[in-house]
């Protein structure tokens, strides 16, 4: 963005003291598209769709020199000014196409798509306008001083500082979206983090729900065998079988998991369980060998409306033990707490 501002400075400086000079113009034809490069290239990093083809930039830089060699010839103005124009205009509809593929633009999006096509449209009139206005040929010195001329070079610095105040803003807004997705999430496996998961359980239940415990069996067995490195990944791929479900999942320990979900009974959330369970015991890893080898434990509790989910959470965790207790590779679900109620006043 910076390299476009400098460009465009120095363009409206050659426009306004040297555009009657061969070497003005020839500053000009190559400044402009250089400006256009740049201005995209700042477009598309700003919303991480990396820099434009080697083909698109060759076609831009192809034009250019076209545009050079017709000055070299002395050809008419218009004609000269047509091909490194048209580099400038491909390079923005690059930008437009990249930014109108974009699914969620949002408010930022939106304005840069907006303002990136007034910039094309503005380029592509731009030359074409001249013959029209002022017959052929017209030297550079009378478009230059044309009213039209300085019209859109004032529009186009007014497009330019938008363009960069745009670009900026969702530069920023990309970068705190960054912070906050990794202020959430955990580094080896992309799920929510405990204390991201920490806020949840902390609120009273929108709804009834069931928690899920996860913990992988004899974990500390797969490190001493097999590596560290091996555990990290058998860890990411059990993670990756719980994404597959619905719920909000987090990592709540080193091989420990929670899953939440909303609107499941106990008996739904067992059979959720039961499925990652069957899931992760076929899952084969290339270093730890056949299927069967890997295995985890679960326990599960159900909440109500308006309950603490951190004190199903604890229920679930006693299921989870009771479940390591009992063999593991199994779900164990939590007696509900009416059962545990009936259980104590049958006990006094
Ligand atoms: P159990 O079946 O009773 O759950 O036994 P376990 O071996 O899975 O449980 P234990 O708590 O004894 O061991 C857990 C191990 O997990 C110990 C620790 O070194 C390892 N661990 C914790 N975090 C990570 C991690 O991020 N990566 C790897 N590779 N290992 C981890
Ligand atoms: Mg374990
Ligand atoms: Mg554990």
């Amino acid at each position: 963005m910076a390299a476009t501002m400098v460009c465009v400075s120095t363009e409206t400086l050659v426009l306004r003291y040297a555009s009657h000079s061969t070497l003005g113009v020839a500053a000009i034809s190559l400044l402009v598209p250089a400006a256009y490069l740049c201005a995209s290239q700042a477009i598309r990093l700003s919303m991480g769709a990396g820099v434009t083809s080697r083909r698109l930039v060759a076609i831009a830089a192809v034009l250019t020199g076209l545009s050079l060699v017709l000055l070299a010839v002395d050809a008419v103005p218009f004609v000269q000014c047509l091909p490194f124009q048209l580099a400038g205009v491909v390079m923005f509809l690059d930008a437009v196409l990249a930014l109108a593929r974009q699914k969620r633009r949002g408010v930022l999006g939106n304005g840069l798509l907006v303002l990136c096509c007034c910039s094309m449209t503005g380029i592509a009139i731009r030359i074409p306008m001249f013959p029209l206005l002022l017959g052929q040929p017209t030297p550079f010195p009378i478009m230059s001083a044309e009213t039209f001329e300085r019209v859109f070079v004032n529009s186009l610095g007014v497009l330019t500082t938008g363009l960069a105040l745009f670009i900026i803003a969702r530069i920023v807004a990309n970068e705190m979206a960054s912070y906050r997705y990794r202020s959430e999430r955990d580094d080896l496996t992309g799920l929510l983090n405990r204390r991201m998961l920490g806020g949840m359980l902390d609120r009273p239940a929108a709804t009834a729900g069931a928690v899920v415990m996860c913990d992988i069996d004899r974990f500390k067995t797969i490190n001493d065998r097999f590596g560290h490195h091996v555990g990290d990944e058998v860890i990411q791929s059990f993670a990756a079988i719980l994404k597959g479900h619905a719920g909000h999942v987090g990592r709540v320990g080193g091989e420990e998991f929670a899953l939440l979900l909303f609107g499941a009974s106990s008996q739904e959330a067992g059979e959720t369980a039961d499925a990652i369970r069957c899931r992760f015991q076929q899952f084969q890893h290339p270093a730890v060998g056949e299927a069967g080898t890997l295995s985890a434990s679960f326990g599960v509790a159900a909440f109500d409306t308006g309950a603490s989910v951190r004190s199903a959470m604890r229920q679930a965790d006693k299921a989870l033990y009771a479940a390591k207790r009992t063999g593991r590779n199994r779900v164990c679900i939590a007696p509900d707490e009416a059962t545990v109620r009936r259980g104590m006043q049958h006990a006094a």
